[in-house]
C-alpha cells in the first residue's frame, strides 16, 4: 500500500502513460441515457481491454477539456474514473472514498450534461483508496476542487448525477 499526502509527484509519474497509437476519442453518453443511471461493477481483469479503456478516455476527456470522465459516460459500467486537475492527471479503478471532512458549496458542469452548470454541496477533503491499471492499491487525499472532481465522477459509478444533488441548475 502507498500513501501520498495530498498528491505525491511521483505518484503522479506512475499514471503518465506512453503515447498509444490505438487510441481513440469515445462519444460520450447524454443525461435521458438509461447507461448513466446504473451501478457499475468492480473491475477484476486489469488487462489489456482496461488500458484501452483508460487510454481512450485520456484522449476523450482532453479533448473535451473535461475535470473528469467516468466509463458510464462512455458506456461502460465498470468502476473506473478519470480525472484531470490542477494537480495532475489521474487514473482510479475501483475508487472508494474512505474519508471525508468540511464542505464546500460551487459549480458543476458534466460531459454529459451539456450546456448546464450546477451548484453543488461537497466535502472539502477526501480521502481515496483506488488500484492503478495494473491493480496496484493507493491512497490519496485529496482537497478544494480536486476533492470536487472526485466526488463527481464517483457519483457516476452509483448511477448518480450532478443535477441529482444540485441546489440550483442554469443554463450555460
Ligand atoms: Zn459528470
Amino acid at each position: 500500500m502507498h500513501i501520498s499526502d495530498f498528491v505525491a509527484i511521483d505518484t503522479m509519474d506512475i499514471f503518465k502513460d506512453k503515447e498509444n497509437e490505438k487510441m481513440a476519442i469515445r462519444n460520450i453518453v447524454q443525461v435521458g441515457d438509461d447507461v448513466l443511471r446504473q451501478k457499475c461493477a468492480p473491475v477484476e481483469e486489469f488487462d489489456e481491454k482496461l488500458w484501452l479503456l483508460l487510454d481512450d478516455m485520456k484522449e476523450t476527456v482532453k479533448k473535451e477539456e473535461g475535470a473528469g470522465l467516468a466509463a458510464p459516460q462512455v458506456g461502460i459500467l465498470r468502476r473506473v474514473v478519470v480525472v484531470d486537475v490542477e494537480e495532475g492527471y489521474f487514473e482510479f479503478v475501483n475508487p472508494k472514498i474512505t474519508k471525508q471532512s468540511g464542505e464546500q458549496n460551487g459549480w458543476e458542469g458534466c460531459l454529459s450534461v451539456k450546456g448546464k452548470q450546477g451548484v453543488v454541496s461537497r466535502p472539502m477533503k477526501v480521502t481515496l483508496h483506488f488500484q492503478d491499471r495494473n491493480g496496484n492499491p493507493f491512497v490519496l487525499k485529496a482537497k478544494g476542487f480536486f476533492a470536487r472532481a472526485i466526488c463527481h465522477e464517483l457519483d457516476h459509478l452509483d448511477g448518480v448525477l450532478y443535477i441529482d444533488r444540485a441546489s440550483h441548475v442554469e443554463k450555460v
